[in-house]
């Protein structure tokens, strides 16, 4: 008789994977651009997101979120937050490998992919700390709309050493940033914002007096933070700490008991006669920012894609290893379906995410054709992306059947995190009708069909739905009602070209014959029978 007691069919926790050596779909989907394959950098930072030791710090940042000190023991303001020290460790890990701000000042080729696929691989060892990584990151092209500005503050925010003192910028070794645009009556709309930019009479100088509902990452060095002037809403530096060393007014009021990304703290705050400078001019805050808001969208598409990659893994992995009625999970016909669904899915995001990465390496070398396509395919991929990732992860954690729905599985931090990607920087219909906006500027339609011309005549499901879109786009005024499907079909018809021309044609074809060619209902695991699931899934864990 078996011992009843044993421990047996348990798959072994996932360790030792190289994220990024290992990742056959990553590697294809980066060479098109630069040949990152023997890049040691990458290697290094997949080499450790694999690690037990990294993996260790994913749970306990989230099991002990962040705490709010608004006063010392004095009775002083000193609105700080107080993070576990695995937060500390995963921020500095990130830090260090130049995953926020730092390819904005980089002389090596190709920084903006390197980094896109350095932030994918770190990202799937723990979300959360990946909003302030992000956020530095996008703070650069914005505060360039200021020579000054961008002098004080840009090689601060490139430094790749993590400084959590709370002293002025000069004084530091590194800073980061965030962004303060969310207020209680209107956060898609940001013309309703209340908050008031009061010109002191010094040179661009400001007091801010407001609130702002949502301020991720309080804890950062500079924000850049949109207020009503007296020419209408701008765009601002809001430093934490002065130059003169003196705490800016920056005063915390809670942190947001949220869902998920738990990890990372989001806060309420209220300006009082809080000291800003004005970045653009007074009344171009939307223009001003948006370039922040444009960098931080594509982190959401490629943390979206770390997401899934991630949820993929894990799913290969356990099923790899569990034995359900005489063999393992992982031969058993139906699971195949499934698990080969997942790679496609996880593939043609990571294609995806790459490909507006590569396009803001050209984009920022003046590159107006990457420009344009950027302009269209980035609301694309965040609506398309993020929008698939909670039914994608959902679906990998069903792989592993009850062990999925356990904390320790790591499965339900992931799932927890899934959705908000599609909430900030932009709601889904926000960047559904933003794909309306950009397609009235001809040269983005036209981006978008040169990409998409460069695999013409190479499937006929691909041709034919490029063609429905054309019908769709001719009636496109008082076409908000149908953004999201235009907007859908648009990101397939991208991921598919781009997986028909760098991808296998095992995984081209799989992934037309469901999502272009079909009555494809969305649910994992429905592929045609004849799909030869196990050449897709031998890529998964290359
Ligand atoms: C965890 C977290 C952290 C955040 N951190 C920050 C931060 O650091 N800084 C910051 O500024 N903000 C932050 N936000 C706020 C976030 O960016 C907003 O919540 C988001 O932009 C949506 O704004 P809203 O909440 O006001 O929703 P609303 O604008 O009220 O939108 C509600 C719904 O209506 C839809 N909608 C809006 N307009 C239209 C329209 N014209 N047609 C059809 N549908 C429409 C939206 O897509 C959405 O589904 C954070 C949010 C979360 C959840």
């Amino acid at each position: 008789m078996a011992d009843p007691f044993a421990v047996t069919n348990q798959a072994p926790p996932l360790r030792g994977v190289n994220f990024f050596t290992r990742d056959a779909a990553l590697g294809d989907a980066l060479r098109p651009y630069a040949d990152l394959s023997g890049d040691l950098g990458l290697a290094k930072i997949g080499e450790l997101a694999g690690s037990e030791e990294a993996l260790a710090h994913a749970l306990p940042a989230n099991q002990h979120p962040p705490v709010l000190r608004t006063h010392d023991r004095y009775g002083h303001r000193i609105d700080e937050v107080e993070f576990h020290p695995s937060w500390h460790w995963l921020m500095e890990q990130a830090v260090g490998f130049g995953l926020q701000a730092a390819p904005w000042t980089s002389d090596r080729p190709a920084p903006h992919l390197t980094r896109a696929a350095g932030f994918y691989v770190w990202s799937q060892v723990e979300p959360g700390h990946g909003c302030p990584i992000s956020m530095t990151y996008a703070a650069v092209p914005a505060l360039r709309a200021d020579e000054q500005l961008a002098k004080e503050w840009v090689p601060q925010l490139a430094s790749t050493l993590y400084d959590v003192r709370r002293l002025p910028a000069a004084a530091k070794n590194g800073v980061l940033a965030g962004m303060g645009m969310t207020e209680k009556q209107g956060g898609s709309d940001v013309r309703a914002n209340l908050t008031t930019a009061t010109p002191t009479g010094s040179d661009g100088e400001y007091q801010l007096n407001g609130h702002k509902w949502f301020c991720s990452a309080p804890q950062v060095d500079v924000f850049l933070v949109l207020a009503q002037a007296p020419e209408g809403l701008s765009c601002f530096v809001v430093p934490r700490v002065l130059a003169d060393g003196n705490r800016n007014a920056f005063a915390l009021q809670r942190l947001k008991d949220k869902l998920g990304n738990r990890s990372n703290a989001s806060s309420e705050v209220e300006f009082h006669n809080t000291i800003g400078y004005r970045l653009g001019e007074e009344g171009a805050g939307v223009r001003t920012i948006i370039d922040m808001v444009a960098a931080t969208r594509l982190d959401c598409v490629l943390g979206s894609a770390a997401l899934q990659r991630r949820a993929l893994v894990e799913a290969v992995w356990h099923t790899r290893h569990r034995s359900a009625f005489g063999g393992l999970l992982a031969d058993k016909p139906t699971m195949q379906n499934v698990l080969a669904d997942l790679a496609l899915e996880s593939e043609a995001a990571t294609a995806l995410g790459m490909r507006l990465a590569a396009a803001v390496d050209s984009a920022v070398q003046g590159d107006a054709k990457a420009a344009a396509f950027r302009r269209i395919a980035l609301p694309l991929a965040k609506f398309w992306v993020c929008k698939r990732t909670p039914f994608m992860v959902a679906e990998a954690l069903e792989c592993l059947g009850g062990n999925g729905f356990v904390e320790e599985s790591g499965m339900p931090l992931l799932f927890r995190e899934s959705p908000l990607n599609s909430i900030w920087e932009g709601s889904g219909n926000v960047n559904a009708l933003d794909v309306l906006r950009a397609l009235r500027r001809p040269e983005s339609l036209e981006a978008w069909l040169t990409e998409l011309a460069a695999c013409q005549g190479a499937d006929q499901r691909l041709d034919a739905a490029v063609n429905d879109v054309l019908q769709a786009l001719a009636d496109i005024e008082g076409a908000e009602a149908g953004a999201r499907r235009l907007a859908a079909r648009m990101a397939v018809c991208l991921q598919a070209s781009l997986l028909i021309r760098h991808s296998t044609p095992e995984v081209a074809d799989a992934f037309i014959a469901s999502r272009l060619a079909n009555d494809w209902g969305g649910v994992f695991g429905t592929l045609p029978r004849t799909t030869p699931f196990q050449l897709i899934l031998d890529r998964a864990i290359g």
